[in-house]
């Protein structure tokens, strides 16, 4: 527990520390590893964001809280989403991270319009050309944006990449500039403005983030060392 809320203070005090605008940053305790007695060790820190990349453990987590009379979590979706999925974490999800193809963009509308809802989501981007990587290639996010601007029950608010597991730090941060640039990009050519996240950064990495623009920083191993 001491640990847990020693961790994240840190995580807290970095985010003042590296960031261009603290203020800004949105920290998601990701909560993948471990089950619902630490999370509760989280939630017992302020922190009420999690996030997770398996649909059925994110639905039955957030159904757990439910229960227990918790509405004031925060359920982010950050893993790579299988279409057939989406109906899991549709009437509750507050931001899907992840979005990498037209196929699964529409299927999210479609659930979100089942539930009355307009889903946020990200276009995760595949910057370092990695085909390990899930993330849309930037030509192929050209060809497909015309249509995904056409469903209504989505509502595109920003940007999602993962940089590569390497120690060089240059390569790492030009993978997170050039994320914003292609937020910037995108803003002035098509989006007039209305992307305004970058989740970006992770334990290894996320100092470097937050320098370079991170709104979003999903950290998770960092919180349990
Ligand atoms: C697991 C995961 C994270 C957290 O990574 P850590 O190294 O544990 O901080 C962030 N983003 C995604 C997409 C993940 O799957």
């Amino acid at each position: 527990m001491s640990n847990i809320k020693n961790n994240i203070e840190e995580i807290q005090k970095d985010i003042k520390d590296y960031s261009i605008y603290p203020e800004k940053v949105k920290f998601i305790a990701v909560t993948k590893y471990v089950d619902a007695e630490v999370m509760n060790s989280i939630l017992d820190c302020g922190v009420k964001v999690f996030g997770e990349n398996k649909a059925q453990v994110i639905k039955e987590k957030y159904e757990k809280y439910l229960s227990e009379g918790r509405k004031d979590i925060e359920w982010h979706f950050i893993g790579n989403l299988q279409k057939n999925k989406v109906k899991y974490i549709a009437p509750f999800v507050k931001l899907i991270h992840s979005v990498n193809k037209l196929s699964l963009a529409q299927e999210i509308d479609k659930r979100a319009l089942q539930n009355n809802r307009v889903i946020d989501v990200l276009l995760e981007i595949n910057i370092a050309g990695e085909e390990s990587k899930e993330g849309y290639e930037l030509e192929e996010l050209y060809k497909e944006l015309p249509q995904l601007l056409e469903l209504k029950n989505i509502n595109i608010i920003g940007l999602m990449t993962m940089a590569p597991f390497v120690d060089d730090e240059t390569l790492v941060r030009g993978v997170f500039r050039r994320l914003r640039e292609i937020k910037d990009e995108l803003n002035k050519k098509t989006f007039n403005g209305k992307l305004t996240e970058l989740s970006m950064g992770m334990t290894n990495d996320y100092k470097i983030a937050l320098e370079e623009g991170a709104t979003i920083i999903r950290v998770g191993r960092k919180i349990y060392q």
